[in-house]
Order: structure tokens, then sequence, then C-alpha cells
């Protein structure tokens, strides 16, 4: 059974809403839901121009904040970026004075409850924040929230609240944009991760060019033939800095590192090929060298753990390997290693 690895890519970034998202959004802290006319039909959720035709659509109107369920799925088990955290139904919902329905999600309680051409009522978040979410989701006409969060008011009581304030449409927002993936590791990957938990370094070596890899890939990328599990050799767990770079970390968001750090490549004893972007410990940033003889921090047996190993990159002994530290032998000459690049 190949071990799962889940990665995480994210990044924040700001949109701008343009007039009719932005005055959409804006309505919305006031417990109001606008559509966009066009022709003789009214959008809701209105957008700048009309899909059907391509025409600009028109002037905004209220719509709402009552609508029919045209069409719904239950989502019994939400995930973190779902709207509610409680079992809860996506859909369709044609809010009363449009024409066209919008998705979004009905806090019935259970599916029992649930049908299409079902009535429903808006919820406006307590606290509205400025985005499309600030409608935090509808629930059966005259049922209240089945649960606390996110925490929300009537349409009329969000009125109530805002009172004859001017509506200034939203410009931007703050947007997080999340991709999780799943993939298996491949059979390389996979005992390269095995290996590191053991604390052992697998490298793989080429029967034609005799070059030795790490980790094992399963083929040779020199003379491009396939290898298998006959070829993995343990490596020693020391080795020699080839190049470094000194990180001076910008607090961009995710970033956990606020004071410079070192990354070295290593090169194994017997092994040609590096282990690159590798912490060091034990010394500070400015003795780090080329040419520095060190061996591996091995973390103990039971907090190592095989969630950074992944299908790519230089090698990771993330989770398995503190970082490096000088053995205290001699140097070796940084003429021999200078002009390395992998
Ligand atoms: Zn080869």
């Amino acid at each position: 059974m190949p071990k799962v690895v889940t990665t995480t890519v994210e990044f924040p970034y700001r949109r701008s809403l343009g007039p009719v998202v932005g005055r959409f959004v804006a309505e919305l802290a006031r417990g109001r839901i606008v559509g966009a006319r066009s022709g003789e039909r009214v959008l809701a959720p209105p957008l700048e121009y009309d899909p059907d035709t391509g025409a600009a659509t028109g002037e905004l109107v209220e719509v709402g904040p009552g609508g029919t369920v045209r069409s719904w799925t239950w989502v019994g088990q939400p995930d973190t970026r779902h709207p509610l955290s409680r079992p809860f139904a996506f859909a369709l919902i044609q809010l009363d004075g449009a024409d066209t329905s919008m998705v979004h999600a009905v806090d019935a309680g259970s599916e029992a409850a649930m049908s299409t051409g079902m009535r429903v009522v808006a919820r406006f978040r307590a606290e509205p924040g400025g985005r499309p979410d600030d409608l935090a989701f509808f629930v059966p006409e005259g049922a209240e929230p089945t649960g606390e969060e996110p925490a929300t008011v009537s349409a009329a009581e969000a009125a109530a609240r805002a009172g004859d304030e001017p509506v200034t449409p939203v410009e931007t927002m703050e947007f997080w944009s999340s991709l999780a993936y799943q993939e298996a590791l491949n059979p390389a990957a996979q005992r390269y991760a095995d290996s590191m938990l053991a604390g052992r370094i697998l490298g793989q070596r080429c029967p034609t060019c005799g070059k030795t890899y790490v980790p094992p890939r399963d083929f040779c990328p020199v003379d491009g033939i396939r290898l298998d599990e006959s070829h993995d050799v343990v490596l020693p767990d020391r080795g020699v800095i080839t190049n470094f770079t000194i990180v001076t970390p910008v607090q961009y968001p995710g970033q956990k590192e606020t004071e410079p750090f070192v990354r070295v490549s290593v090169l194994l004893d017997e092994a040609d090929a590096l282990l690159g972007l590798q912490p060091v410990v034990g010394i500070p940033n400015e003795e780090v060298r080329v040419g520095m003889r060190v061996e591996a921090a091995w973390l103990p047996e039971a907090e190592r753990n095989a969630e950074e190993f992944g299908n790519r990159g230089w090698g990771s002994t993330t989770g398995a390997i503190a970082g490096w530290r000088p053995t205290g032998e001699p140097d070796l000459p940084v003429e021999r290693y200078i002009d390395r690049v992998f």
C-alpha cells in the first residue's frame, strides 16, 4: 500500500471587485441582496455582462432575501473550506425578484428537511467583512440556524444595525487561495522515505555509468535506463558542503523563519549527486564554508516522520535529519567543489 502524500499550495492575493460586485458586497452589510437588470430579466448574483448576450447589464435592483430552492445536493461531511462546518446542502436558489439562481449553502439540519421547491431565507454575517460570504447561508423559511458558527443575523436585523449609512461599493478584497492535492509516493520515493525513517540514506548506483544518485529515482538521468531496487545502495551519512546560501527571511504569509538561516548542498561520500537545501546545526551561519566536512544529525527515531517526503525535489531529509553538523575533520580543497552545480 503506497504512502499517500498531501501537498498544499496556498497564497494570498488582493482582487478588485468592480462596480457591480463591489456594490453587491457592500449591500450585504445592510442585509440587502441586489441583482442586475438585463433586458426583461434580473440576474442574481449580479454580473457585469449578461452571459447569454454579452451585453452590459443595467441598474442594480433589490432581490430576496427569500427564495426558492430549484435544485440541491447534500454535503454530509464538510471540509475546512466549506461555508459551514456542520452538514448542509448546496442549493441553486432563485431569489424572489430574480430570474436566475445562485449557488449557496442551506443550513437545514438534515437531508430530510431539504426538497426542491422549498422556501428559504438569507442569513447575513453578524460581523460583515466586506466579502461575498457576508451572505453567510440560507435557512428554511421560518427556521433558525442549526448551529452557532458563523454568527448571523436576519436581513431586518442587518438593516437596523446599518441604519441610514450610505452604501459605498467595496473596492478590493483579500482572497486566500488554497489548493490541496494528494498523490501516492512512487516506489523509489517510498523506499527512500522508509530508509530515512530507519536512519539510513538510500541512493542508487547506475551499472552503466557507475554514478550514484540520491535519492533513488529508478532511472539513470545520464543513460536514460531503468533502474530498480537491486541498484539501491546505503550511503554514508557524512559528506562535504559544496555550496551554501544565507537566506534573510522576508515575512510573506506562511514564512515561519524570522532570523537569517543557511541552506547548504551536501555531497555525501560515495555519491555523485547532491542533497540540496539542507539545514546546518551546531555552527553560526558565518562559519559555514565550501569544503567543510559534515555529518547528519539524526532526529531521535521516535520523532521522525515521513510527511515531507514526496516524489520531487533534491532529496528532502526534513523529518528525519535535524541538519548537518561539522565533523571536525580538515576541510577538503575548495577548488574541487567550487564549480559544481549538481
Ligand atoms: Zn547511468
